[in-house]
């Protein structure tokens, strides 16, 4: 049994939802277009589920955060698929490529073959079991990384109120559900290895900033420490967590977000990897000329840092897929991708947005007893990456503008001066 497509992507994640639109925008025909997902929901704006799903009151829902409401642009609810033509296969897994033959095998025994193939298949939750801990099976540990993840955590996070959770991780999970469960009334320990939170992007002392805020909410911080191992009542459920330096922490409910593994077993060992991803050019395209990958999974040339990343965030995902789309669709009217990183997070009534990279000398500025503060990362004589938490939107779209430049900095006291206003100058 079978079927072929001339265009077919693997996920039903935001790079996917990001991708079908364009491939209308450029005029894909009916039947041309199929999106295999193992998710049994049209693609959504997956951010949404660590901030509006959780809240307590007037929750983000589905078909509220379809792909791609978040860009502005067009809700694709499962209708707009079919009024389109795209076959929106869900609930279905692909189970192996085979990119020589240009066909892919799915879970129920189908074969769908392609012409160009768009690999869109995000990433998964590092589990506690890669890192030797027993008790992801238990029904109070919650994970997130889907709609059914986020599920499990709004219904254990109701069942909880006024209990204990102990949210191991202290990255992006680990903050803005730490958040979530504090506006649940729900009592928060953090533990996570480093000495500070956020530790791949934040300097100590933005971190700091966070941590006394997060205190201010009642949150407890166990740094320098990991989980060891849990206490389980009879019903396998967890009721307490031993820690590596001996404490001992009675829990009602644990949320794990100790990083993510790009999901790319089904191309190992046919096409190139780098940097833990499929390895794309400018085009995104892989070393199969059929086959492009995007998002979470793509390796891809970053021009203004002359290097080569693998970035795990929305706006490289939906960039990128439209990107793709235009290299396989306009081929001639498509220039080398050309981007500038750029990630955000809002907790609370917190709301910061970093761009560029974190690297070299930095120099803080603003008021970090107030509201409004940030830091710039000067390499080589260059201004690379500014975070700023609290700024209005014509100042991050000046900032985003500077780092582009990457102006040479001379006096490294004028940042900290003239703070965010610095890059009006630019
Ligand atoms: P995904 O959106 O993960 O989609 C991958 C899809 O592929 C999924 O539907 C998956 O089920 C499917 N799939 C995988 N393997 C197969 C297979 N073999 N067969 C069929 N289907 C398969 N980034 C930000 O910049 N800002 C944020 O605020 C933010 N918040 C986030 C909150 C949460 C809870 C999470 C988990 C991530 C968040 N991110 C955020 C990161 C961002 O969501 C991801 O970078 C983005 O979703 C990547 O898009 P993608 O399409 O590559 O992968
Ligand atoms: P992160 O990589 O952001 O953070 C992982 C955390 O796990 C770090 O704090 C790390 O601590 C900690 N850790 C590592 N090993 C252990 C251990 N043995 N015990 C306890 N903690 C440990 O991953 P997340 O899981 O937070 O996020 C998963 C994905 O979701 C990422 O791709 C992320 O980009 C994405 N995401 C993005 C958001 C955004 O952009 N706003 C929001 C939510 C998710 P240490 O640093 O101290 O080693």
């Amino acid at each position: 049994m079978g079927r072929a497509f001339v265009y077919v992507i693997i996920g039903g994640g935001v790079a996917a939802g990001y991708a079908a639109l364009e491939f209308t925008k450029k005029g894909v025909s009916p039947g041309e277009l199929c999106i295999i997902s193992d998710e049994t929901v049209a693609p959504y704006e997956r951010p949404a589920l660590s901030k509006g799903f959780l809240l307590p009151e007037a929750p983000a829902r589905l078909p509220g955060f379809h792909t791609c409401v978040g860009a502005n642009e067009e809700k694709l609810t499962p209708n707009w698929y079919k009024d389109h033509g795209i076959e929106l296969i869900l609930g279905t897994r692909v189970e192996s490529a085979d990119v020589r033959r240009k066909t892919l095998l799915t879970t129920v025994g189908e074969t769908i073959a392609y012409k160009f193939l768009i690999i869109a298949t995000g990433a998964r939750a590092r589990t506690l079991e890669e890192i030797g801990i027993t008790g992801s099976d238990a029904e109070n540990v919650c994970y997130l990384r889907d709609l059914a993840d986020a599920t499990k955590l709004v219904n254990m996070m109701g069942k909880c109120t006024g209990g204990k959770a102990m949210v191991i991780g202290g990255g992006y999970i680990g903050m803005e559900c730490a958040a979530a469960l504090v506006i649940n009334k729900i009592h928060v320990s953090m533990v996570f290895p480093g000495t500070y939170c956020m530790g791949r992007l934040f300097t100590p002392k933005i971190a700091s900033y966070y941590e006394d805020f997060y205190k201010s909410k009642g949150v407890n911080f166990i740094k320098g420490t990991a989980l060891s191992s849990f206490m389980f009542n009879s019903t396998r459920k967890v009721t307490g967590a031993f820690l590596k330096d001996g404490r001992y922490l009675p829990v009602d409910m644990v949320v794990v977000g100790i990083g993510a593994c790009p999901n790319t077993s089904l191309f190992k060992d046919q096409l190139k990897f780098e940097n833990g991803g499929i390895q794309v050019n400018s085009r995104f395209q892989s070393s199969n000329t059929s086959v492009y990958a995007v998002g979470d999974v793509a390796s891809f040339p970053v021009k203004l840092f002359g290097d080569t990343r693998r970035l795990e965030h929305v706006d490289l995902a939906r960039k990128s897929a439209k990107h793709a789309v235009s290299a396989i669709m306009e081929p001639r009217n498509t220039s080398d991708f050309d981007y500038l990183p750029f990630f955000y997070s809002r907790v609370f009534s917190l709301s910061w947005q970093f761009y560029g990279d974190n690297v070299g000398e930095v120099i803080h500025f603003g008021d970090f007893s107030g509201t409004k503060f940030g830091g710039y990362w000067v390499n080589e004589g260059r201004l690379v990456g500014c975070f700023l938490e609290g700024g209005g939107n014509e100042e991050y779209e000046a900032i985003a503008k500077a780092i582009r430049l990457k102006p040479v900095v001379k006096d490294l006291s004028k940042l900290q001066r003239d703070g965010v206003d610095f890059v009006n100058e630019v």
